[in-house]
């Protein structure tokens, strides 16, 4: 295999005298980047770096989310070689029913309920810790001989020059490769350096996440209860526990979580539901701000966005990270197919077609879960009307519920090698 081109009048050791050289250094050591580093590692005969603050191998911290992981997702983390550690923490959702209701109903009547399996019945969705997630991962990329992990400082900011990019760290410490990924969240310092806007705004709600032990088993069925505050999701876990996933108000959902444990648990019960009978807390509570926004480029000089930096979105229908997936195996292909073609890994031309392939997808999924939160969340006569109507309508319509499933998975579009489960 051709190994990665180094740009032109740039010779390997030239790039080691302006500091740490490599092939691609991805700032940042979430899932993202550390797939993208694992893919990247598997395809081509290239040194990646992995940089993350304060540590990529620290543990993730209060971490408590559990993620909804696309049919298509799976796939690549299967030709990664990472799914297996991961499938006994799988839990498949086999169904899911949603509800419409006000807070103070007695019963969530579901208004839709439809399969969850893609063609040959496989799961669309398969629901994990993050923790779990971001270790099996992790492991993934340290046991690549050229993926380097690299702690400590955070990077600081880039420069970028005819011949590759020099990244700071703020210890002082320098990286240099041909191409440099940004990788690094929802708040990019390196989108930020780069100048690369982002359109957006801020949702007046937060996103609570717990997890509960119930009395019932949940036979892998995921429950969307719609609230007027926001939606209410019900994620099955191992076991008879399920991870919730719930939008409320700001000031409101602050003030829940600020709640001791029984006023906490009384809140949640509230908008649960009885069918799993009676519920516990089984692991600590958490709450994020919930924002939307789409970076106005998805590449800069010799730079480019993947995962949050390049576009966040609100978790209605639990696909950031799935977005974020889709963006390692579209950069995987691009950067895997230019180094073939022995042209420039960080040229411009290359990376145009990575912004090609993601833009329109990003774009169209922060609007879709957008539109589905205000669609959702809200008490209005009419639209509660528009939406009892509407659901209805989808729950009699077969053909109807299998097209969102497969879009859910993640297997619609110009779908990229990995998300296909094959090798780049
Ligand atoms: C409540 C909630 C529920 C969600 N549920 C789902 C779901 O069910 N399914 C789903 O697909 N998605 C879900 N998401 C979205 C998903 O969690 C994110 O899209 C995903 O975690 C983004 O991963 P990332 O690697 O891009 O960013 P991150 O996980 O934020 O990782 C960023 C990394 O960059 C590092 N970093 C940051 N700045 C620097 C710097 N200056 N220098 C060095 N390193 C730096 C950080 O330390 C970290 O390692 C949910 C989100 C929320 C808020």
């Amino acid at each position: 295999m051709t190994p990665v081109k180094r740009p032109a009048g740039e010779p390997a050791d030239e790039m080691r005298r302006a500091g740490e050289a490599y092939d691609i250094v991805i700032v940042g050591g979430g899932a993202v980047g550390l797939a993208l580093a694992c893919a990247l590692a598997d395809a081509l005969p290239a040194n990646v770096a992995v940089h993350a603050a304060p540590f990529v191998g620290a543990p993730v911290g209060r971490d408590v989310r559990a993620s909804a992981v696309s049919a298509g997702s799976k796939r690549l983390l299967t030709a990664l070689g990472i799914w297996t550690a991961l499938a006994p923490h799988m839990e498949p959702v086999a169904a899911v029913d949603i509800t419409d209701s006000s807070l103070g109903d007695a019963f969530r009547p579901v208004l839709v309920s439809y399969d969850n399996t893609v063609e040959g019945g496989d799961p669309a969705t398969y629901i994990v810790e993050n923790e779990r997630l971001h270790a099996a991962i992790l492991e993934g990329a340290a046991r690549r001989q050229s993926v380097a992990l690299i702690g400590g400082a955070a990077a600081t900011g880039y420069v970028a020059d005819e011949h590759g990019v020099t990244i700071t760290l703020a210890d002082g410490r320098t990286l240099r490769a041909p191409l440099l990924v940004a990788a690094d969240g929802r708040a990019s310092r390196l989108r930020e350096v780069a100048g690369i806007g982002v359109v957006g705004w801020q949702y007046r709600q937060v996103g609570i996440v717990t997890t509960v032990r119930h009395q019932k088993p949940h036979r892998a069925r995921a429950v969307q209860n719609f609230l007027p505050a926001g939606p209410f999701a019900i994620l099955p876990l191992t076991g008879n526990r399920s991870c919730v996933t719930w939008a409320e108000d700001a000031d409101r959902g602050l003030a829940i979580v600020a709640l001791d444990d029984a006023g906490f648990l009384q809140e949640m019960e509230k908008r649960f539901g009885h069918r799993l009978g009676q519920i516990e807390l089984a692991g600590q509570r958490e709450v994020w701000p919930l924002e939307m926004h789409l970076a106005r480029s998805l590449v800069a000089d010799r730079l480019v966005l993947v995962g949050d930096a390049a576009h966040l979105v609100h978790p209605i229908a639990g696909q950031g990270l799935n977005l974020g997936l889709r963006d390692v195996a579209a950069l995987t292909e691009v950067v895997v197919d230019a180094a073939r073609l022995g042209l420039d890994i960080g040229s411009s031309i290359v990376l145009a077609r990575y912004q090609r392939w993601r833009r329109t997808d990003a774009a169209m999924s922060a609007a879709a879960f957008d539109g589905l939160n205000r669609l959702f969340s809200s008490d209005s006569t009419l639209l509660r009307t528009v939406r009892s109507a509407g659901l209805g309508l989808v729950d009699r319509m077969p053909a109807l519920k299998q097209f969102f499933v497969t879009e859910a998975a993640g297997l619609t579009g110009e779908v990229p090698k990995l998300l296909r489960g094959e090798r780049v």
